[in-house]
């Protein structure tokens, strides 16, 4: 096998996929599984179809496509709002997409009809996190005009917390979601197959008793892949925190002094280390190992290397750590837990193959 590769356990995701399917039915919340850290491998999409989600869901047209050409027939919902330039693309290969600009929904409408497609439309809310929504003051408008589009299917209303301010979703925001796809029923007389409340960062509420009211989809990435939920980042009980591994293999292996030597200016990646507070002062003279991983493979300081060792630093190519009381061997694989953000930067680099093994059960 070569080295740096991530190594994906299939079946832990589909497990973690399953747990999360099983503990939300009884709420009556369908799972949405968003595969966009994986850029839309189809290994992985097979995995959580398996274990029960109902849709993908993706933030790239590429992925979508990635999975269409590769056989998923499965709903796949764009979970980012579509680009203009892009939207014949996106009514040919996803189902439907999160929208928050009428403009947007009327083109998506226009490319539908010469296609002669309908194309599902999810108008997101804005509740507080300032990322992406529609103010509440502004909904009925929208969806007015959103009704008028005669290739659009309004699916929906839903709502994305905790990602760009970090705001939890609760009983009064998620009530707040609820009241709105109410009200919007009420004014048009129709009915809306979905309120898609959120993330992974909605486990803890909807999990912990919160009271669902209408929401009836959750759009769940990171608990799935990593097995934690991301406001505390804190792992979920039942769930495999290690489906995906970054394994990378030994290119030296010494004893080395605690303090640099010389006199200092940058570093590759910023200013100059405090040398007496570096952390290979922390740890003082002793076994090192370079790993052949860096800055273009992932992000460094997003790994969890294994129990006894740590990571002091890292540039492009070159991950330094202090490796215990032991040296490790050349050639030897060291393997690292990640973070969402490390996992996404070693699916994005190209430096980076994807091993697939743990069979789907
Ligand atoms: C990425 C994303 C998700 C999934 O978030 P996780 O924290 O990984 O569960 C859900 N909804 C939207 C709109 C997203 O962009």
């Amino acid at each position: 096998m070569s080295t740096p590769r991530l190594e994906v356990d299939l079946g832990k995701v589909q497990h973690n996929a399953r747990t999360l399917v099983d503990r939300l039915a009884p709420l009556g919340v369908g799972v949405t599984a968003v595969t966009k850290a994986t850029l839309g491998s189809v290994e992985v999409a097979t995995a959580v179809l398996a274990g029960g989600a109902h849709r993908l869901g993706e933030s790239r047209i590429e992925n979508v496509e990635r999975l269409r050409a590769a056989g998923v027939v499965a709903p796949i919902l764009l979970v980012r709002s579509p680009m203009l330039s892009q939207v014949d693309r996106v009514v040919t290969s996803a189902d439907a997409s999160c929208n928050t600009e009428v403009e947007i929904v009327a083109a998506l409408s226009e490319a539908a009809l010469a296609q002669g497609r309908r194309h599902g439309v999810v108008l997101m809310v804005e509740l507080g996190d300032l990322r992406e929504g529609i103010l509440a003051e502004d909904l009925e408008r929208v969806v007015k005009e959103v009704l008028r589009l005669p290739a659009i299917h309004l699916r929906g209303i839903g709502a994305n917390l905790a990602c760009q301010n970090g705001v939890v979703p609760d009983d009064r925001n998620m009530a707040r979601l609820s009241a709105l796809a109410g009200s919007v029923e009420v004014a048009f007389g129709l009915h809306l197959v979905e309120v898609s409340g959120g993330s992974s960062a909605n486990l803890d509420w909807a999990l912990g008793g919160g009271a669902i009211g209408r929401v009836d989809d959750l759009r769940l990435g990171e608990s799935i892949l990593l097995g934690r939920e991301p406001l505390h980042r804190t792992p979920i009980e039942g769930l495999h925190t290690d489906a995906f591994t970054l394994v990378g293999e030994v290119i030296e292996a010494k004893v080395k002094p605690s303090q640099p030597w010389g006199s200092f200016a940058q570093t590759a990646f910023g200013p100059a280390v405090d040398t007496a507070g570096s952390r290979s002062a922390e740890h003082g003279e002793g076994p090192r190992a370079i790993v052949a991983l860096g800055h273009q493979d992932t992000d460094p300081w997003g790994l969890t290397p294994p129990p006894g060792i740590e990571v002091l630093g890292a540039s492009s190519d070159h991950l330094v750590l202090a490796t215990g009381a032991a040296l490790l061997a050349l050639g030897s694989e060291v393997r690292f837990q990640l973070t969402y953000g490390a996992l996404v930067r070693a699916t994005t680099s190209s430096a980076v193959p994807v091993w697939h093994g743990g069979g789907t059960r």
